[in-house]
């Protein structure tokens, strides 16, 4: 167990004020073998906003080691995910470099390597840096080039050159060492160069109430806002963005050496509609809190007038955010008879905290007659992948309800 920070990881003030507790939850990414059933150590979850910068983090970290040395969240396991990482990837050549021969770019979480991979197609020279030496060894299979390291300033002064692009790709929220690792940015990142920060949107969890994404790996809750402050203060500037829906709303942040190039009008338009929502301010997010402990309240009464019914009702995906939503709803096997998978890597482990078996989807036999939806940003795939259960009278209920 680590340090209850004192100060804002972004502006170092302490002036922290509670907003959302969550209570003492398991490492929500540590899917338990039968051995290691109840014997999970709990942590403190709660949402702290910071009344100097507007930012909001968790007051507690789990050390680093202990969340990111081993992990089973293999990016590459989805479709929906994959074909966002080409979009990306051809985006940012087709607008930033398209006449550049073999620019370099570097992954920062490169994960096994999908995000590279998508570059290397559109022939650039790719470098991955990754915690996880099993995922980094998956990369390596598919030819990318993977240091197993934790990214920080000096492991970017250890790199043997500077990139015309880097790319975070969901990892800048979790960098416990944020101001070394946005100095080994600045110091890796060619003049001209861009960085692509992808990162949850604060705005849009609040909007679609996802209190799930919060877990102990997400200790930064950005806005365009407080990223763009953070950022200034290592030299760096946003100039073009947009929101995806991957995730329930991602922002795709562009990001250049300070001035170097103009902000666009649609990074403008993003900045306005963030200021005219308040999502800065404690109010914002005092709501959302209520909001929260109503959704709890609804969907414990759907599934025990579900349960009333004799219905039997699984969990459809085992996502690491749906540890956070079961532990918060106090949901485990009085409910749910199991959570139905698709990553191998999790196959016959048990959920932290709540401890509900994981089965693959390829292995069930007998759907249940309810599925309680954890994995909700694939909402698309899974009703299109589900249709024919669906018109079997299988219900899919959604807690989380992203805007399409
Ligand atoms: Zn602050």
């Amino acid at each position: 167990m680590t340090d209850r920070p004192l100060q804002c990881r972004v502006c170092d003030s302490s002036d922290f004020i509670p907003v959302l507790d969550l209570g003492l939850q398991p490492w929500a990414n540590d899917f338990l073998t039968k051995e290691q059933v109840g014997k999970e150590h709990l942590y403190p979850l709660h949402l702290v906003y910071c009344s100097s910068c507007g930012c909001v983090q968790l007051d507690f970290t789990v050390p680093k080691e202990v969340m990111f040395s081993d992990h089973t969240y293999v990016s590459g396991t989805t479709k929906t995910l994959a074909n966002h990482f080409a979009e990306t990837a051809r985006y940012v050549r087709n607008t930033f470099f398209p006449h550049a021969t073999s620019p370099s770019v570097l992954d920062i979480g490169s994960n096994d390597g999908t995000q590279l991979v998508q570059y290397k197609d559109l022939g650039f020279d790719t470098v991955g840096v990754e915690s996880c030496g099993r995922v980094a060894a998956m990369a390596e299979e598919r030819g990318i080039h993977t240091v197993v390291d934790f990214f920080n300033e000096e492991c970017a002064r250890k790199l043997p050159k500077k990139f015309d692009v880097i790319n975070a790709a969901g990892v800048f929220f979790h960098l416990e060492e944020l101001h070394s690792a946005t100095r080994g940015i600045k110091h890796v990142l060619c003049e001209d160069g861009v960085f692509v920060i992808q990162f949850l949107y604060m705005k849009s969890i609040v909007e679609n109430l996802a209190f799930d994404q919060i877990y102990h790996e997400h200790l930064l809750y950005y806005t365009l806002r407080t990223v763009e402050r953070l950022l200034a203060l290592h030299g760096l500037s946003p100039f073009d963005g947009y929101l995806a829906p991957i995730h329930g709303g991602s922002m795709i942040l562009f990001v250049s050496h300070a001035g170097r190039r103009p902000v666009s009008p649609r990074l403008s338009a993003l900045y306005a509609e963030e200021d005219k929502a308040g999502a800065n301010s404690l109010s914002w997010y005092q709501k959302f809190a209520q909001q929260v402990q109503r959704m709890k309240t609804d969907t414990l009464a759907y599934l025990s007038a579900k349960k009333k019914e004799g219905k039997r009702i699984f969990g459809m995906g085992a996502p690491v955010k749906g540890n956070t939503f079961l532990n918060f709803c106090g949901i485990g096997a009085q409910y749910l008879d199991c959570l139905v998978e698709k990553n191998p890597l999790r196959k016959g482990l048990y959920s932290p905290g709540t401890h509900l078996p994981i089965v693959l989807e390829e292995e069930l036999t007998n759907p249940p007659d309810v599925y309680l939806v954890l994995a909700w940003n694939f909402k698309g795939e899974i009703l299109k992948n589900n249709a024919a259960l669906i018109a079997r009278g299988v219900e899919f209920y959604f807690p989380v309800n992203p805007k399409e």
